[in-house]
């Protein structure tokens, strides 16, 4: 699933590719893929231009002015341009025109099997029912150590926590995997036995290993490509994540695969502290 650094690259390159161009055809496959009527959607975008592009945790913000475009890709969506229009079918969920300078822009968002590609006005984008519950984003102001402190204090397993977007927004399986292992915390730890020491250690891992997989332009394992079509390069410095059975980077001890929070966990059992 594409987490915070591939949503992030691939905002930017949508940015990239379509701001600044006007729409000329828009449409989406099912009606369950968007939140208005399946013909309103291109009667919504059709004449708008993007005027910019964001993020709101796992969330590609699209900034059309008196509508804004909300697209989440779950869990193997993807952003592709294609040579020319296509109607929109069951691979390429929803289909976007754009016209301006030199050859038309067509982005296809694929796969979007459970997500979608919801329709706001710009004043209602924080009711959307998932952004309306996203804690900080771990690269502002506030994701603070003291805000990870008090979110810390529950009685909860710390990786359970991390995944919770309404604790940290953005951070998914791979970096919460990768976060606790910088941190030299163990994914079963109760939160609330955390050190001041280990929370500030978590704290500067989840921004320090996000801005690193940002740089290399996200982690590809499955199916994830920037709207380039290239993959990303942050997979090759995982240290733990699909690493189970090798030698930990750190103390050479085997890492193990284990079920944490209901997820595929890796860990290393020697130096991250249980
Ligand atoms: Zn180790």
């Amino acid at each position: 699933m594409p987490e915070l650094p591939e949503v992030t690259v691939i905002s930017e390159d949508v940015a990239d590719l379509a701001v600044g161009r006007e729409v000329l055809r828009a449409a989406v496959f099912r009606p369950d893929v968007t939140n208005v009527e399946q013909r309103e959607f291109g009667r919504l975008l059709v004449g708008r231009t993007l005027r910019g592009t964001g993020r709101r945790g796992k969330i590609i913000v699209l900034d059309f002015g008196e509508v804004v475009g909300l697209v989440h890709l779950v869990i193997s969506g993807r952003v592709l341009r294609l040579p020319e229009w296509k109607e929109p079918d069951r691979m390429n969920t929803a289909v976007l025109e754009f016209g301006g300078e030199g050859e038309p822009v067509v982005l296809a968002f694929t796969r979007l099997w459970l997500g979608y590609f919801d329709l706001y006005e710009p004043g209602e984008v924080d009711r959307h029912p998932l952004i309306s519950r996203l804690g900080p984003d771990p690269l502002s102001e506030d994701f603070t150590v003291e805000y990870l402190a008090s979110a810390f204090s529950r009685n909860a397993g710390v990786k359970g926590l991390l995944l919770d977007q309404s604790v940290v927004a953005g951070l998914g399986n791979i970096y919460v995997d990768e976060v606790l292992f910088s941190a030299g915390v163990h994914p079963t730890r109760k939160a609330s036995t955390l050190t001041e020491k280990e929370i500030r250690n978590i704290h500067s891992a989840a921004r320090d290993i996000l801005r690193r997989a940002i740089e290399q332009r996200g982690t590809t394992f499955d199916s994830y490509h920037d709207a380039f079509g290239e993959t990303g390069k942050f997979q090759h410095q995982l240290k733990v994540f699909t690493r189970a059975g090798e030698p930990c980077p750190r103390c050479g001890t085997e890492i193990v695969k284990s079920r944490v929070a209901g997820r595929g966990t890796h860990s290393c059992p020697a130096c991250q502290v249980s």
